[in-house]
């Protein structure tokens, strides 16, 4: 397959329909110091094109964990299972929020496989969800779940 690069259009729409949050983690592209990337879902290395319908907003560290996978490990059943698709499934229908919004919970084989796959809560976002959180800056305001 020829290497597609996204387009600036594409990049602008990609980052409009996530409302500048990263799809995995929900953290906030304002409140991070690296820009987050718009990457495949379904990775060019397993066939993935570039179109809109395969792209997704990603913070740097989620983009990093992902890197060429599209499957991870339930850690309850112990089987494989496809990540968390942005454009085919529903955040909330995935993941949840604990009580105090710190730590991304899985709800299922896709949500679990995807928070260990992904690393959603490690420390450093846990500390940060922490502080936005007694700002009222966190969680993001919901718009396209
Ligand atoms: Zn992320």
């Amino acid at each position: 397959m020829p290497e597609q690069r996204v387009t600036a259009e594409q990049r602008r729409i990609v980052i409009e329909r996530a409302s500048h949050c990263c799809e995995y983690r929900r953290c906030q592209a304002k409140f991070a110091i690296q820009s987050f990337s718009v990457e495949h879902i379904i990775p060019r290395s397993c066939g993935g094109e570039t179109y809109i319908g395969n792209l997704a907003l990603a913070c740097q560290g989620c983009n990093g964990h992902k890197y060429t996978k599209a499957q991870g490990y339930d850690v309850v059943s112990g089987k494989q299972v496809g990540l968390y698709h942005p454009r085919r499934q529903r955040w909330i229908d995935h993941f949840e929020w604990n009580d105090d919004f710190t730590l991304i919970i899985g709800l299922t084989p896709t949500g679990r496989a995807t928070v260990e796959a992904l690393q959603l809560n490690r420390e450093g976002v846990v500390n940060l969800r922490q502080v936005l959180y007694a700002m009222g800056k966190h969680p993001p305001r919901e718009e396209n779940t």
